[in-house]
């Protein structure tokens, strides 16, 4: 199968999992997750109609947006870990920044602001396993962080972002963070993205209400090793 042809079957699953659940399937935004892949992948997908791609590390992000130029629509999404020394980077290259998960973070994309830089918009990264030191803010201090960055004057708060736990259902895991969207949304009534949903989960992830999906390889391929 080629490039063009895994990318209907990925919007066909997807179609098929949002009417299965009484959603409206154009109102979810596929993200093609592009890392590890050459730029010229990104330019294929282009051609395609893909407007959103996803990349997780900032010198992968910055050399990509480099090498393309503009296309015109093309939106980045940074997915990966941030690190502040690199949130100016970050923030040149990306529209979307899903995994903001410490107020540093929040405070370095917002500080690496240009004079004439759109609104950034972010999703709070939330860690959803028992384990403390992987990404992601632990969901007891998700409303602290909201309110943090919903003062923050050059980012807008748009929702949440969570890998699923390897060693639990992903149903069990999207349920959670559907919870943590609600308790964000308390804060920040607009901030309704929710940013779930991988290769070997999607369909979970639309039937626990994910907005925004993030897919790799059931489209690009397998992922070359990392360079
Ligand atoms: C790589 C990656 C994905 C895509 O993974 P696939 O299993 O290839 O679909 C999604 N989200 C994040 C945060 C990733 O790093």
């Amino acid at each position: 199968m080629d490039l063009a042809a895994r990318l209907t079957q990925v919007d066909a699953g997807i179609e098929a999992a949002a009417r299965a659940v009484g959603r409206d399937p154009d109102r979810i935004t596929r993200i093609v997750v592009t890392k590890f892949h050459p730029v010229s992948l990104v330019e294929e997908l282009y051609a395609l109609g893909v407007r959103d791609v996803g990349e997780n590390r900032q010198q992968e992000l910055s050399e990509k947006t480099a090498a393309v130029g503009s296309l015109e629509g093309l939106r980045w999404h940074f997915i990966g870990q941030a690190q502040t020394n690199k949130a100016k980077a970050i923030r040149a290259a990306a529209s979307v920044v899903h995994s903001v998960d410490r107020i540093k973070i929040a405070d370095a994309l917002d500080a690496a602001a240009a004079p004439d830089s759109p609104a950034l918009d972010v999703l709070l990264q939330v860690n959803l396993t028992h384990d403390p030191g992987r990404g992601g803010v632990v969901p007891d201090e998700l409303e602290r962080l909201a309110e943090h960055v919903s003062g923050c004057r050059t980012l807008r708060l748009r929702g949440v972002m969570a890998v699923a736990p390897l060693d639990e259902a992903p149903a069990a895991a999207f349920a959670r963070l559907a919870d943590c969207s609600d308790r964000v949304r308390a804060v920040a009534p607009e901030a309704s993205w929710i940013s779930a949903g991988m290769t070997a989960d999607y369909p979970d992830a639309i039937a626990a209400g994910a907005t925004h999906l993030r897919i790799g390889s059931a489209i690009t391929g397998p992922r070359p090793a990392h360079r």
